[in-house]
């Protein structure tokens, strides 16, 4: 990666989002409350658009082969270099499950058995949820894309805890852990706060 493409993970993910111009009329936007609204919102005095911001959903797998979870090295900022699980933003117009299988195909090139859901993270610092499913490897074959600097496979006693990239997959890593060996595996609904987020 050279470094024109290499910029700041800020550039990919401004917080907060806040717009300067109107994207249906190209015309300089106002941060208003509009009426019967109780937030502010970027507004548009000219053709009177309101751009409304919504979180957006992160959609990822824990591919299990065996007793072994897949993790990917990033390839790409953030978290250059770290480890995380296959996930990624949901596309407009797919499903959280088919978001999640697109990027493990993606990220990993991995053959794989859908499972059910198994975490719902609030991440409402960086104005995201995240959903991880579980999946069954049917194959060890990999196939790793350019976001991905190596795909492995690691025993649960070998995990990179250090070097995870995101708390998500952190915490998801966690509760694979303590369920595993019961083979049961509740749903997980928590959230992330900013001060967790820090120690990560
Ligand atoms: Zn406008």
């Amino acid at each position: 990666m050279n470094k024109q493409q290499k910029l700041e993970s800020s550039f990919y993910y401004p917080i907060p989002r806040t717009l300067h111009y109107c994207t249906q009329c190209g015309k300089e936007l106002a941060r208003i409350i509009p009426p019967d609204d109780n937030r502010v919102r970027d507004a548009c005095p000219h053709c009177g658009a309101v751009h409304y911001q919504n979180p957006r959903c992160v959609v990822g797998l824990v591919p299990i082969w065996e007793d072994q979870v897949l993790l990917c090295r990033r390839a790409i900022e953030p978290q250059y270099n770290k480890w995380t699980l296959p996930a990624g933003f949901m596309e407009l117009g797919e499903t959280t499950a088919q978001g999640a299988v697109r990027e493990a195909d993606e990220e990993a090139g991995a053959q794989l058995e859908l499972g059910s859901l198994y975490t719902i993270i609030d991440v409402p610092h960086a104005e995201q949820v995240h959903f991880f499913y579980l999946a069954k490897v049917l194959s060890p074959q990999l196939n790793p894309g350019n976001e991905t600097l190596e795909a492995q496979f690691f025993t649960f006693d070998a995990i990179p805890w250090a070097d995870i990239a995101f708390q998500t997959v952190a915490t998801t890593l966690q509760y694979l852990v303590e369920d595993f060996p019961k083979q049961h595996f509740p749903l997980r609904n928590y959230a992330i706060l900013p001060n967790q987020a820090e120690h990560s």
